[in-house]
């Protein structure tokens, strides 16, 4: 192979190597091409424009040397070796000849080793060069742009002296002589192998333990971290690919796979509160420290937006590198100007970006790295790529706090699942090393399907494992709802933190003596939520009027901070526990009037994260005891972040339930107007729900009434369900005239099931429940399976479902005379489900639609489907599209379908398909007569097959035949 050919054979590499690696690189690749004069000054021009994305200009390059011929081609290999091995290299000074006639040409023959000469030096020489008046001041400016790192500068200065020609290359020429030439811009200086492992040895102290632990035991994250799902989505994030998603292991975070934005530096990493998104972060952390993970990032920084939130005075990268994270005890210029001339080398994570106060915006462009701003300007230029561009950040948050806008600065999106099965088993064995403990908690969950339901969700699994005694006392029949946990945690922390708590009897204790102080936390909590506060300090907590005795609950922990030589502030273990005791004040709280509560189940605007904007934190002031309370709570619901009015409302919800009415009776010392406020939530609840319903709009003439669920739907679900009043459930739904409900990437998981199952099994018209892309997996069919009476179809496409999940549901549908329709592309079954599909088709008479696409049926399922088949006298759509069925499975299909009268319509579209298989085909085609459209792309059909099938096409023109280009999913 010529060395053209062999160029364009490598060129998709070469693009990687010229764009993936850094900028640096890509720089000293043109220098040695300059200097060799394989490229040309307008050629260097072309490749070199400043704000292209790498990969464009890498392209570029590559066709201009493709066109320079063999020998440029054979010359970029070369400097590709050359600039990569740059970190060794000195380049001996016997090379370094000068050609006085041409100092210009002499600066460009010696590029590569002139700007490793100079570029720790070049404010030095512009200084030279404005003092002999070789440059002026505007033209330094110019080249000293902060933006720029150093070997960037001393470029730019090379640039500038060829093309100006008043003596100034001669100049430079024979002062660069004398310079030594500088290690690679790739220093190992000590300073920044010090700081390096101050960094090091300090998220490793960090991340060590589980950080949101109660303290009383000491949990390694090393001993209990466990996987969770973690997908790759694609989309703009409504949600994985139509084709499914794909799951990525943490080590393969930064790969390019599932890249949406070559040019942007941001992996946003999506979940809601308890999925894990901290957990996930502070492995990571933990692994780089330990040197198992990324040894490509020399520095790690990490931050969390609620402790960045109350950094209230300007920041520039190198404070909020240095003095908000770790200090360089030695060499701090040095070091930073490593990190700024290093982006590559530095991953910046940014945790919980949902509670950071301050909306995103790409009004403010902010580039100076050493010029301060506001911390929301450096978070936002940084994520932008304005500063530090090239360094990779990880920015986790709820979904909701992710705007379209924030979206399009993101390098790829994943999002958290939560725990598998198979990981919530992992779980708790790690947590649980007595003999036999972890089996015992883990059938006491297989037992009670609600409670597995909820360990999906990490923070659940946790409070599971943290209550095993309790519940495997009492069981966990009892425990359904989210508030139900909440509780139970609450009572075993109670228990913990009382000095007579081991003669406490089996039975649960009386949380009336801890009411003031949970009261305490809840007015502190509400406070937090209102003003955006999720990190307190000792004059908040003092201003909340929490006590000493309070914390020995250890709901509030010491915030996770960089400076220990401060006291650190306090927060609540978890986001979703400030949620809680914030609906505990809501609703016991003497001083809260039912009134304020009268909006919360209203999907309300908040007046804008931008109004925190308009109070700079110091001005933020705890609940003075003389304000007027009823006015300051009802103002502070109106300005918290309407997630967490959500969880909050819920958890309201929760405690008015019929279950807990006997511990909200037993706390009544505070003598709330508790009546009233469960009125006025029951009301607020069910008129919420019909207002949503009677937005949707009415059907168009011959369709059903179809809804798209919006998030507020989901949450006021989760609500009634959390108050489990079935007669408020009834009401709720009673009027709710619609046909199709859409619910489609909306997170749905097992618990969203179940409550889904709660209230919709109520409604009094058929019902065709759209589920697709969710997560609702074996556990969550289980909990849906109450409402299958009232589904006319059920849509599950691409929802991690196994054979075990619908076989359960096939059984229930058997007894369901309204089910018709279920789709289920692209999950996990075999052909271990194909008897129980084949009974629904055979004694189940009216129904209509299987869709099975994308799935791993093999010949051997299809002949038991086959069997089904042969008995039914319905369906009439057949989905097999992706499975592997062959020609051993579409010959037994045919033949079941020779006489079969319903079926218009079957996919058999890369079914791995040969003659064989058409053959039958085509002969079931000469006997049937009801099949309308026969999908059959992406098999290995010959001329002949085409021709059989076509006649058949021919002979019943009413049919159609769609190899290559019907839709056939
Ligand atoms: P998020 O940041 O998404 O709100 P967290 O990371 O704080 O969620 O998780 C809540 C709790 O769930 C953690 O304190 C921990 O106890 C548990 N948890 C979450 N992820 C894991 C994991 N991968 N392995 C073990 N425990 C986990």
């Amino acid at each position: 192979m010529c060395t053209q050919e062999f160029f364009q054979a490598q060129r998709s590499q070469l693009v990687g190597r010229l764009a993936l690696r850094s900028l640096e690189n890509f720089e000293s690749i043109l220098d040695y091409l300059l200097s060799w004069e394989v490229l040309t000054w307008e050629d260097y021009e072309s490749v070199s424009l400043p704000g292209q994305p790498l990969s464009t200009l890498a392209r570029r390059l590559l066709d201009i040397i493709w066109n320079k011929g063999g020998r440029s081609c054979e010359l970029l290999f070369a400097a590709v070796e050359k600039a990569e091995e740059a970190e060794e290299q000195t380049e001996p000074l016997r090379l370094w000849s000068q050609n006085v006639a041409s100092p210009a040409q002499d600066l460009q023959r010696h590029r590569p080793v002139i700007v490793r000469k100079i570029y720790g030096h070049v404010e030095g020489i512009l200084d030279l060069l404005l003092e002999r008046g070789f440059i002026t001041k505007y033209e330094c400016d110019e080249i000293r742009l902060p933006i720029f790192t150093s070997s960037q500068r001393a470029r730019r200065l090379l640039d500038f002296a060829k093309v100006k020609e008043n003596g100034v290359a001669q100049f430079l020429l024979q002062h660069v002589y004398q310079l030594p030439v500088l290690p690679a811009p790739f220093p190992h200086a000590a300073a920044c192998q010090k700081y390096r492992a101050k960094l090091r040895a300090t998220l490793s102290a960090q991340s060590r333990f589980l950080s949101t632990y109660d303290g009383s035991e000491s949990l390694s994250l090393e001993d209990v971290f466990t996987e969770n799902t973690l997908e790759i989505r694609k989309g703009g994030g409504g949600g994985p690919s139509p084709r499914g998603c794909d799951t990525v292991e943490l080590p393969d975070i930064f790969s390019d796979r599932g890249c949406v934005n070559e040019h942007a530096d941001t992996v946003l990493l999506v979940g809601e509160a308890g999925s894990g998104k901290s957990t996930l972060l502070q492995q990571l952390h933990r692994l780089w420290a330990a040197g198992r993970l990324f040894p490509r990032f020399l520095f790690v920084f990490p931050f969390s937006c609620r402790q960045l939130q109350s950094v209230d005075k300007p920041v520039s990268v190198r404070t909020l590198l240095f003095e908000q994270c770790c200090w360089p005890d030695e060499g701090q210029q040095e070091v930073f100007q490593y990190l700024l001339d290093h982006p590559e080398r530095v991953l910046i994570t940014f945790d919980g970006f949902d509670e950071f106060k301050f909306k995103f915006t790409d009004r403010e462009t902010h580039c100076s790295p050493t010029d301060p701003t506001s911390v929301q300007s450096l978070l936002f230029n940084l994520l932008r790529g304005n500063l530090l561009k090239n360094a990779r950040k990880v920015l986790s948050s709820r979904p909701h706090a992710v705007s379209a806008f924030l979206r399009r600065y993101v390098r790829k999106e994943l999002g958290l699942r939560g725990f598998s099965q198979e990981a919530i088993e992992l779980f708790m064995r790690r947590h649980h090393r007595e003999p036999g403990l972890a089996e015992r908690i883990l059938r006491l969950l297989k037992a009670t399907p609600a409670l597995l339901g909820l360990c999906h969700v990490p923070v659940f699994s946790w409070i599971v494992s943290k209550c095993h005694r309790e519940l495997l006392q009492r069981g966990g029949d009892s425990l359904k709802t989210s508030t139900d946990m909440y509780l139970l945690i609450l009572r075993h922390f109670a228990m913990h933190a009382s000095p007579g708590a081991a003669a406490w009897g089996p039975g649960l204790p009386s949380l009336r003596p801890w009411l003031p102080a949970v009261l305490r936390l809840g007015r502190l909590a509400l406070w937090g939520l209102g003003t955006s506060s999720y990190v307190f300090s000792a004059q908040q907590l003092g201003a909340s009027g929490v006590e000493e005795e309070d914390l020995s609950l250890g709901f509030l922990v010491p915030a996770r901070s960089f400076s220990p030589e401060s006291a650190a502030p306090l927060e609540f273990l978890h986001i979703t526990l400030q949620c809680f005791f914030a609906a505990f004040y809501l609703l016991l709280g003497a001083d809260v009037s039912a009134s304020a509560l009268r909006r919360l189940f209203h999907p309300h605007k908040r007046p804008g994260r931008s109004s925190a904007r308009r109070f700079p934190v110091p001005c933020l002031r705890a609940p003075e005891p003389e304000e007027p309370e009823e006015a300051s709570v009802a103002g502070l619901l109106r300005r918290a972040e309407p997630h967490n009015v959500q969880i909050t409302a819920a958890f309201l919800a929760g405690l008015l339930s019929r279950e807990h009415r006997g511990l909200l009776a037993e706390c009544r010392g505070a003598a709330g107007p508790l009546l009233q406020k469960h009125n006025l939530v029951r009301r607020g609840l069910s008129l919420s729900l019909r207002r949503h319903f009677q937005a949707i709009p009415p059907a168009v003439p011959g369709e059903v009434k179809s809804m798209h669920a919006m998030p507020e739907f989901v949450w006021l679900i989760r609500s009634l369900y959390e108050m489990q009043d079935e007669r408020l459930a009834r009401k709720a739904v009673s009027k709710l005239g619609v046909g199709h409900l859409k619910v489609t990437y909306c997170h749905i998981g097992p618990a969203e099931c179940a409550a889904l199952a709660f209230v919709l099994k109520n409604l009094r018209q058929p019902v065709a429940l759209q589920l697709d892309y969710n997560a609702v997996g074996d556990v969550g069919v289980e909990q849906l399976l109450p409402c299958l009476p009232v589904c006319q179809a059920l849509y599950l496409r691409d929802n991690n479902i196994s054979d075990l999940g619908i076989c359960r549901l096939v059984d229930q549908a058997l007894r369901c005379e309204q089910f018709q329709k279920l789709a289920l592309f692209n999950n996990q079954l075999t052909d271990e489900c194909a008897h129980s599909l084949a009974n629904l088709l055979k004694y189940k008479q009216n129904f209509l639609a299987l869709r099975l696409g994308n799935n791993h049926i093999t010949a051997v399922g299809a002949k038991v489907l086959a069997e089904g088949l042969k008995g039914n006298d319905s369906l009439q759509f057949l989905g097999l599209w992706g499975n592997k069925v062959g020609d051993e499975g579409a010959r037994a299909l045919a033949s079941a379908l020779q006489d079969h009268r319903s079926l218009k319509w079957l996919s058999l579209v890369g079914n791995n398909i040969g003659s064989l298989g058409a053959q039958a085909l085509a002969l079931m085609l000469e006997k049937n007569v009801s099949l309308e459209e026969l999908c059959l792309e992406e098999n290995h059909l010959q001329d002949e097959d085409m021709c059989a099938l076509a006649f058949q096409q021919q002979h019943y023109s009413s049919r159609c035949f769609c190899p290559p280009s019907g839709s056939g999913r």
